[in-house]
């Protein structure tokens, strides 16, 4: 250890952190980085006396869109890692769509880094991605060995897309960018929702009876077009070798299909969102555009095989697609077609998966930790430094409250914008306090506190760092 290092003593802590008890021990804290858990309380100064409290993991959103630079009227890197830290996220991994311009090469990479770097209150790490507009294959290939070089683990791809700044690739582009990702250890995930079930869906419904209500828009994009999309993806992951990632998976037949997939080996991994398993349609035709999100929110039967398959370890991970609107303005333009798709999530994923996941006992804390914890770490590739607690990891860590009970109001949220279709939920399950290696980023009854700490995370070659 190097002289002037910066040592930091955590005692009292109940610490869960996968297969660990939750014994009352001491974490250190050695540069930013665990040094040790033991037992015994240990010599020297004691920076924080947990007093007792559950400390688990810091979280990851694995799929956040913070919209900067570019789109800023919605999300800032700022006010979105504020919201990330109040709720026990310590590191969000942000899309490369939803910024000007999209990430795609290193270039467009280092922009982006220079604007939001500065502002980061929590660790982060940045997709990439491929898009439609000028797709040229040998551009492709070099920028994405670029960007592994860089640090870069996770692609993303949409087979139907509503941007044009960031449009869809063909089938036969996505499985020759499967083949470049397979190469390289990229993992690709998908927007996988079928193009053509999609725009014949819209057509139908544009011309339907009551073609402004929630339900059109619901039909026009259905579990079917869903289901469709989500088998291309696995027959391509099949036929290429690729490790794909299938982004907010919203049906029953997808986890389904990702069983029978996975059961033939295939290298295919998921995640779902907290709204897909809080609401169904019902909650879409009450609530209209607030809910309005691409998948859209299902039945009730979708919804409940969701929780089957978070249970059960069929998907491997949640994460919030993270997307606000310019509230209320771009929710509201007079048509379901053209309000803005998407809602704000980071600050509940935590106590949203502990109060109806765990509180409500359809998984136990372990399971809740592997899913917003170690699975988005190992699957972006980051697992030598997040989403546990072990000795040379970073020292990312959230002191909850299990039993707190609280209710959702989105005026007293730290997103940008303030809405959310949770508006009202009680939810039992709190953070108290957010560490991001060592240092104290939140505390509930203070707010955030000092300046903002966050870093790019690139995946750690040099393990004995
Ligand atoms: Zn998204």
């Amino acid at each position: 250890m190097k002289k002037d290092s910066k040592r930091l003593r955590f005692v009292r802590a109940r610490v869960c952190a996968g297969a660990s008890s939750t014994a009352e021990c001491a974490l250190t804290v050695c540069d930013g980085r665990i040094e040790a858990i033991d037992r015994a309380a240990g010599l020297g100064t004691v920076d924080v006396d947990f007093g007792g409290r559950l400390v688990i993991p810091g979280a990851m959103d694995g799929h956040v869109h913070f919209d900067e630079p570019g789109f800023t009227h919605r999300e800032t890197f700022a006010t979105g890692t504020i919201a990330a830290a109040a709720g026990g996220v310590t590191t969000v991994i942000d899309m490369p769509c939803t910024s000007m311009p999209p990430v795609t090469d290193v270039a467009s990479l280092d922009r982006k880094l220079k604007v939001i770097a500065p502002k980061a209150s929590v660790d982060f790490a940045l997709w990439a991605g491929v898009r439609g507009n000028d797709f040229a294959l040998d551009h492709v290939r070099r920028s994405l060995q670029m960007l592994y070089s860089y640090g870069v683990r996770s692609i993303k791809t949409y087979l139907v897309s509503g941007m044009p700044t960031f449009e869809d690739l063909t089938r036969l582009q996505l499985e020759e960018v499967m083949r470049i990702a397979a190469d390289i250890g990229l993992t690709v995930g998908v927007h996988a929702e079928d193009k053509r079930a999609v725009l014949e869906g819209v057509e139908r419904e544009m011309h339907s009876g009551d073609r402004e209500g929630p339900l059109a828009y619901a039909r026009s994009r259905n579990a079917e077009a869903e289901a469709k999309g989500i088998a291309t993806c696995i027959e391509l992951a099949e036929k290429t070798g690729a490790r794909v990632h299938i982004v907010h998976m919203a049906c029953a037949e997808g986890v389904r299909l990702l069983r029978a997939a996975r059961a033939r080996g295939v290298s295919v991994t998921a995640e779902t969102c907290p709204h897909f398993l809080a609401f169904t349609i019902d909650d879409f035709v009450r609530m209209g555009s607030l809910l309005k999100t691409a998948p859209v929110v299902k039945s009730a039967a979708d919804r409940d095989a969701l929780w089957e398959g978070v249970a059960d370890g069929t998907i491997d991970m949640v994460a919030t697609d993270h997307a606000p609107a310019q509230w209320p303005q771009e929710k509201q333009t007079g048509s379901i077609w053209t309000d803005y798709g998407g809602v704000p999530g980071v600050e509940l994923l935590l106590p949203f998966l502990l109060s109806e996941g765990v509180a409500k006992g359809r998984i136990d804390l372990q399971r809740a930790i592997e899913l917003v914890c170690a699975a988005p770490a190992r699957i972006h590739g980051l697992e030598s430094r997040k989403g546990g607690l072990q000795p040379g990891m970073d020292g990312d860590f959230v002191a909850i409250d299990p039993e707190q009970k609280w209710t959702v109001q989105a005026d007293k949220l730290l997103t940008r914008q303030k809405y959310t279709p949770f508006e009202g939920m009680e939810l039992t399950g709190m953070v108290m306090r957010t560490f991001v290696r060592g240092t104290e980023v939140f505390e509930r009854s203070r707010g955030m506190l000092g300046a903002p700490v966050g870093q790019l995370v690139r995946p750690d070659h040099d393990s004995a760092a």
